[in-house]
Parts: structure tokens; sequence; C-alpha cells
């Protein structure tokens, strides 16, 4: 049995508390904090963090794809990109499908959904489906009305392995979309959306319980009486308890303060991390190909942006190219508040909106998804089920 003793670490309790201690991984969980000697198995791999941060791994709820590759455009793609994550401190991934959730794309939804089961060194739950059932398109999702038929044949696609999906409250026919989602106890996200305040409570009465890449793709209802300031699904949002919020925390698709705002509306424990990340994440600055039909251009601090200079939309945004340590990174520096609570932004708290109640905790029988930081936000060691799958050469 494969044991490892991570010594002298700083534990972080995601939304608990950071206290210095010892953990000790044993088949692939949690087995003790602060094992006695006598505990410690013969044989158990010793690592000395010299002080360092030890956390959960971080949990992506929201990511198209990472590096090279776009999750959806091939098995081979998908592997490769989830095999980029651990780097990243990354240990759990809701790949996330925007533009195979239709008839003529079955065929591929099923074998991508099989080669799930092949995938090592990251925790895949399952899908987030971003869509079809949308309002607003964004970057070029689906937007068809709520059809119970084609998402029964959807959901037959992915073999059970869909744990999440978005959809829009002001889609036409959504509400019995949403009743079939939590009979399957698929969470539904609200996005991509200008929906009324009337439309999202309705949605979430039906049993939507988050919304995703909040603020992209949720504009501004127009103004209709000069001097009052309209509401919509930003508001029905905020105002209620049951419904939990993400954000790309990039500095480019939100500003901070609207982070803020949402982490005084809802707690800490209601404000999760996503990348929302795509062809680029995690490549160092540089112009690179991709399926869309231009370059992109990654720098530091900046999304992907479109790289043609014959392209009218030269230099807009093409998806995010953040990583969930970045994104950890620049929380610290947006929020006042204690570490451990934004360390529960990228582990307890998609955890919990997902029902992973063996991930994004440090206690005994959790499962080993752990890593090891230095003081920069970079991984040193990645731990998936208790097996090291990335240290920092
Ligand atoms: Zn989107």
């Amino acid at each position: 049995m494969n044991s490892t003793l991570i010594t002298n670490a700083q534990i972080v309790y995601p939304g608990k508390k950071i206290a210095l201690g010892q953990l000790l991984l044993t088949a692939g969980r949690i087995a003790a904090i602060d094992p006695a000697p006598a505990a410690i198995p013969a044989g158990t791999t010793r690592i000395d963090a010299g002080g360092r941060c030890l956390t959960p791994g971080l949990i992506d709820l929201h990511t198209h794809g990472i590096g090279h590759h776009l999750y959806e455009a091939s098995p081979k793609d998908l592997l490769a990109g989830l095999a980029f994550a651990a780097r990243f401190g990354t240990t759990g991934v809701l790949p996330t499908l925007y533009r195979i959730m239709n008839r003529p794309s079955l065929p591929l939804l099923a074998t991508l959904s099989q080669t799930l089961d092949q995938v090592r060194g990251v925790s895949v739950p399952g899908w987030h489906l971003e869509g079809p059932f949308l309002k607003l398109p964004g970057a070029g999702a689906d937007t068809i009305p709520g059809d119970v038929g084609l998402l029964n044949e959807v959901l037959a696609a992915t073999g059970g392995r869909t744990r999440a999906m978005s959809i829009s409250p002001d889609t036409p026919n959504i509400i019995p979309v949403i009743e079939r989602l939590v009979e399957e106890a698929i969470v539904p996200f609200i996005t991509h959306t200008h929906a009324s305040t009337e439309e999202t409570e309705r949605a979430i009465d039906a049993g939507a319980r988050h919304a995703t890449h909040f603020y992209n793709v949720f504009p501004i209802p127009a103004v209709t009486e000069p001097g009052v300031r309209p509401c919509g699904a930003v508001e029905a949002i905020l105002a209620d308890p049951r419904c939990a919020v993400d954000f790309i925390c990039d500095g480019v698709h939100v500003p901070p303060v609207a982070v803020r705002a949402a982490l005084a509306a809802k707690g800490h424990a209601g404000v999760i991390l996503i990348t929302d990340s795509n062809i680029g994440a995690g490549l160092p600055d540089g112009i690179y190909p991709t399926t869309f039909g231009f370059p992109v251009k990654v720098s530091a601090g900046n999304a992907a942006r479109i790289h043609d200079p014959a392209n009218k939309n030269h230099g807009g945004l093409a998806g995010s190219a953040l990583t969930m340590n970045v994104g950890i990174a620049n929380l610290h520096r947006w929020l006042k508040i204690p570490s451990e609570q934004i360390w529960a932004m990228g582990t307890a708290n998609p955890a919990r909106l997902m029902g992973l109640a063996t991930k994004g905790v440090i206690a005994v029988g959790a499962d080993a998804d752990v890593v090891l930081w230095n003081a920069d936000f970079t991984a040193t060691h990645t731990w998936v089920a208790g097996e090291l799958v990335y240290t920092a050469s």
C-alpha cells in the first residue's frame, strides 16, 4: 500500500483555518492528520514541505481547454489538455463543452464521454455542458429553445457523465429542462442571459442553483424610465441566497469590485473561482494557432486575444487564458479576507456546489487530492488520489 507523509506543512482547511501539521496519504485517501509515529506504515515516502502551504487541489467547474487543446475537439485533445492541469495545482476538472450538444454531434459527444474513463492524473467527476438551451451566444454557444427530447438524447450520449448544465432563464420552455436536470441530479447553472428578475426567480424556484461566468454575457437591462436603474438577472441572483456565483478572476473579464460585491452579498462560501480557460491558457507569452479561424495572442496578466490584423475583431477577447492558481493569486490581491476563505473559492466551494463530499476538504477519509505551493502560488507537488502526478523540477 502506497503511503506518503507530508511534514512541516501549513495546512489550509478551506474556509476554516490554517495550521502547521503533517498529513498522511494512504490508498488514495487522507489517512491521518498529525499521525502518531506508530500509525505511519513502514515504507512511507516522506516529504518535508519546508513550511509551505498545503491545500486541497483546485477544482475548475468551467474550462473549455488549456495549453494547445480544446477539450471538445477530439479524444486526443481531451486527454492531452487534462494531463496539463496538475502543474497548476488543479486536481478536479469539469471539462466544459459548448458546441457539440446537437444531434449531428452526438456520436462525438458519446466518444468523448467514453474517453473520460481513460483520464489519469486529474479527477473528472463529469461534464459541464454550456448549452445548448442558451439565450445569448457569447463565444459561439448554441441558442435553441428548451427541448426535453434533445436533452434526453444529449444526456444519454454522455452516459451519465453530465454533472452541470448551463441554461438561460429567458430561453423559451426552459423550466421543464431545469426540472429534468434536477431529476438527474445535474446542477443547473444560469448564464448567457438578459433575463428579467421574474424569469430568473422562476428558474431558481425550479432548481437553478448557480450562475457561471457571472457578469460575462449578463448584459445590463435597457433603461425604460429615465432616472431608474433597471434590475435583471444579476440583481435577482445576488439577492437569492439559494444561488452561488462564479467569476473568471483574470482581471480582464470582470472588475474586482464585482467579486467584492458578490462576496458582500453571498459570503465567502457563495463565491467560486473558475477559469473558463481555452487554447492558450498556461502557455508562455506568444501567438498560438487555434481551430477557431484565427490565432490567439497570450500575454502575462491578460486574456487570450484574437491575433489577426485582417479580422475586424483583431485584439478582441478570444476566451480566457487563466489558470486556477493565477486566479487564486489574483483573489489574494483583490480581497481583504483570510487566506483560507480565498482558497475555499477554488476548493471547498466548488466541491460543495457539485455535491463532491470527499473533495475540497482536508479531513480524514477525504480524497488525497492535495497540492503543495510556493509563496508565489506556483505548485511544487500535486497529488491526485494519493499519487504524485506533478513535481516542479
Ligand atoms: Zn460562456
